[in-house]
């Protein structure tokens, strides 16, 4: 058996992880993480009796001490870090939201685990630093995220000359057809057409900001120029991405929406686990594909702007501004449609250096979400 240190247990991809150690013997839960949930990651820890827990809040963690005996408890971002370079760890699987999956995604490559990465932002951030890091370390970064597991497996062992393109497939989230973004509610914005998720990557794809991060995931996990990744609308969620070659054909992934086909590929790849998740082409009947609206949906420019400067980090500042602007939404503070004022200011006003030092990276990541929070609170709050 391998051991395996899953961050992010309680979350979405986190759980669905887990249900997927359950079904072979090939892994042994090493270590888990959670922040709040502490409901269920005690339920985890009861079924899978890993010896490392990190409560990345630090204030359960006597809780948790108390609770079980034969198990380290860590804590806080520290935590995080030590338990994604764990000696006895095989695997590491990064399923953490956010800015909070930065550190440990660097800890993990330092580290040279097997490392399964979900948490996108951290290629967003320091996609430059982290792309070198791995080549350097031979470390693979296996993706989690659906299109990316998609274009991975449609490029195993094929000539990289032999590609001409990319192509993210992208469902255009609940406001695809809208033609303004007044009066919408969190609610609206939380039900997305075909994914379950969690609220971060939810309103995210409402913005398409998701797809935006998306496009610079690409560009650092498959080293591709920004010229080459392109976006379409295919609403149904079945053709998860594609990869156009010279020759003019096209390879894709398809699958039903469900997260467990992309984690349990990252798991047991070149081999398939065994799911019960059968498409029926036959029922879908049709399938639709169109070109992205650029007007409504900035956002999808922003990341392509950020990637053409390439002496500068703008995923940085692109990252810092979503991920305080979604929490101000989530908190019913701003409109769903000042997040593209806010991005969208925080692009024309900030720049970031490239810098190659992690704790810079994070360091300038809490500068500019703290600017950000004081022209929210200046300019863009709900009466
Ligand atoms: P969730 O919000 O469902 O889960 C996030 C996990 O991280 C939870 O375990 C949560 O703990 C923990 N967490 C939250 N905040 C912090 C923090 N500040 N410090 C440490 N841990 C924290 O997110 P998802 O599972 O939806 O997404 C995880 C990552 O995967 C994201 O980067 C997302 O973009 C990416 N992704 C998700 C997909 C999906 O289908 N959900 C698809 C493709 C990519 P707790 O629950 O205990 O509070
Ligand atoms: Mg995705």
């Amino acid at each position: 058996m391998e051991n395996i240190v899953v961050l992010g247990s309680t979350g979405s991809i986190g759980s669905n992880t887990l249900d997927i150690l359950k079904r072979s013997h090939k892994y042994k839960l090493l270590g888990l993480s959670f922040n709040k949930n502490i409901d269920l990651a005690i339920e985890q820890i009861k079924e899978f009796k890993p010896a490392y827990v990190c409560c990345a809040e630090g204030c359960y963690a006597d809780i948790i001490k108390n609770k079980f005996d034969n198990i380290t408890v860590l804590s806080g971002e520290e935590g995080l870090c030590e338990i994604a370079s764990l000696d006895d760890a095989d695997c590491v699987v990064n399923a953490l939201v956010g800015t909070s999956g930065l550190l440990p995604t660097y800890f993990a490559i330092k580290n040279k685990k097997r490392f399964a990465l979900a948490n996108k932002e951290s290629l967003v951030i320091a996609g430059h630093l982290f792309y070198e890091m791995a080549k350097k370390n031979s470390v693979e970064i296996i993706p989690i995220d659906s299109e990316h597991s998609a274009i991975y497996q449609c490029l195993e062992n094929r000539n990289r000359d032999d590609v001409s393109s990319i192509i993210l497939t992208a469902s255009g989230g609940p406001f695809l057809n809208r033609k303004d973004f007044n009066n919408i509610s969190v609610e609206d914005a939380l039900v997305h057409p075909n994914w379950s998720m969690g609220k971060k990557i939810t309103i995210d794809s409402a913005t398409l900001m998701n797809k935006g991060f998306e496009i610079i995931e690409a560009r650092w996990l498959f080293d591709m120029t920004y010229d080459k990744i392109n976006v379409l609308i295919h609403k149904e969620s079945v053709v998860h991405s594609a990869v156009e070659f010279i020759d003019g054909s096209i390879l894709a992934q398809l699958g039903v929406a469900d997260m467990r086909i992309p984690i349990s590929y990252a798991l047991f790849k070149p081999h398939r686990l065994k799911l019960d998740l059968k498409l029926s082409l036959s029922e879908i009947g049709h399938l639709s594909f169109e070109k992205p609206n650029f007007n409504m949906f900035p956002t999808l420019n922003f990341a392509y702007d950020a990637l053409k400067k390439e002496d500068k980090n703008l995923g940085l500042i692109l990252n810092a501004a979503d991920e305080v602007a979604v929490d101000y939404f989530v908190a019913h503070k701003i409109k769903f449609k000042s997040i593209f004022d806010i991005l969208k200011y925080a692009l024309d006003n900030f720049e970031d250096n490239l810098s190659d030092n992690i704790y810079e990276i994070a360091q300038e990541t809490a500068i500019i979400e703290r600017e950000i929070k004081n022209l929210i609170e200046k300019d863009f709050l709900e009466a």
